[in-house]
């Protein structure tokens, strides 16, 4: 395993230093094609993602790997820090995808048999959607039925080379909204001649939160943040207009129907209190990842017969993944890979570093689930 460990930090680095974002990754398409080029593999392009696709039949077993990176400008100083100003792979997809790369490396070289066909996504924009790069592929390729869908999500939370496994709920529903409150600005000093959309603004402000705590059942686990606001010209302007976005994350799928239709009627009733006009624009984005218990139970067995340490995770996160995408086509599993560091420094922070020696844990689990599958089909 040395070999392909080598190779494996190897092609993290080189992805480490070319971070881009969403869509727009031609360094690291680049990078990854030529890599799959040296390895004889055919490869095809879908959506802005690479695809390829290993053996025939049945099982139909999907795994992905993301391979963009956040807008963070990167204050580690490593000699394979990133060299794009404001671009950092501080979410760890650099190794996701050096992941992939490498089991892809060692199913060829070592001629491991793979069962039914294996199609691996180098998936873009996971971090910047809608439009997400799960989505697309599964558009792309038309895909409609997988027998499993596999992800593995570095944490640096997770004690290094262990592996965190959770059934059920793995994260949340991610949506949003946006709203614009038109209304009519005019000179500060007489307020009464305006309505005055900062003030509307803490009206919905306070009804939204009321309603997120007085109407929601406080066991569904969900949360409204409010995190974008725009008005306002000068200290003696009240402004004409005043927009806001949020972000709803929710456990129940319907509960997000809830929330916005509950969000609707609060804005209505405004709109007819202050006799304004108030957009308002739900966005639905990807929906949780729910991992298969029966698939988490046999991995679990799997890895501890092999000596890989795992982990019950407790919670699910509040964070999202489009992961679910293809999880969601049918069975599905994400895994968390522990790559805890000295400096504790979280995903999407300018700091964050995670520990390599973690990363070959990643590899022995896909191999070890590969070869599972017979008892999976
Ligand atoms: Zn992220
Ligand atoms: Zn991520």
């Amino acid at each position: 395993m040395k070999k392909y460990e080598d190779y494996l930090i190897y092609t993290r680095r080189e992805l480490h230093k070319i971070p881009e974002l969403e869509f727009d990754l031609p360094k690291t398409i680049n990078f990854i094609a030529t890599e799959l080029k040296k390895m004889n593999y055919e490869y095809k392009m879908v959506l802005g993602s690479i695809v390829v696709e290993v053996g025939i039949n049945t099982p139909v077993v999907l795994i992905r790997a993301d391979i963009d990176a956040l807008p963070i400008n990167e204050e580690n100083e490593l000699e394979f820090k990133s060299i794009h100003e404001n671009k950092m792979h501080a979410c760890g997809h650099d190794s996701h995808g050096a992941l992939l790369l490498t089991l892809l490396k060692y199913i060829k070289e070592e001629k491991v048999e793979v069962l039914g066909k294996l199609i691996c996504v180098f998936q873009a924009n996971e971090e910047g959607g809608p439009p997400s790069g799960a989505k697309n592929v599964v558009e792309g390729l038309n895909l409609s039925y997988l027998d499993l869908a596999l992800a593995i999500h570095i944490s640096p939370s997770i004690e290094v080379g262990v592996i965190g496994l959770r059934a059920n709920e793995y994260n949340a529903n991610c949506d949003g909204f946006k709203v614009n409150i038109i209304a009519k600005g005019g000179h500060a000093a007489y307020p009464h001649n305006t309505i005055d959309p900062i003030q509307i603004f803490s009206e919905l402000y306070y009804a939204i939160h009321l309603m997120k705590t007085r109407e929601i059942d406080q066991v569904e686990k969900s949360v409204i943040s409010i995190t974008k606001v725009h008005s306002g010209t000068a200290f003696n302007i009240v402004p004409d207009s005043l927009s806001f976005e949020g972000t709803i994350r929710t456990y129940n799928d319907e509960l997000r129907d809830i929330i916005f239709l509950k969000i609707a009627r609060i804005i209505k009733s405004i709109e007819s209190l202050h006799d304004i006009k108030i957009d308002y624009q739900p966005i639905y984005g990807c929906p949780s990842v729910l991992n298969d218990e029966d698939i988490i139970n046999l991995i679990e067995k799997e890895l501890l017969k092999n000596n890989v340490k795992t982990i019950r995770l407790k919670q699910p996160a509040m964070g999202a993944d489009d992961f679910s995408y293809f999880s969601r086509l049918n069975k599905g599993v994400m895994l968390s890979l522990g790559v805890n560091s000295n400096n504790n420094m979280p995903l999407h922070n300018p700091r964050f570093i995670m520990n390599e020696a973690g990363l070959i844990k990643g590899l022995i689990t896909y191999d070890i689930v590969l070869r599972a599958l017979k008892v999976i089909k």
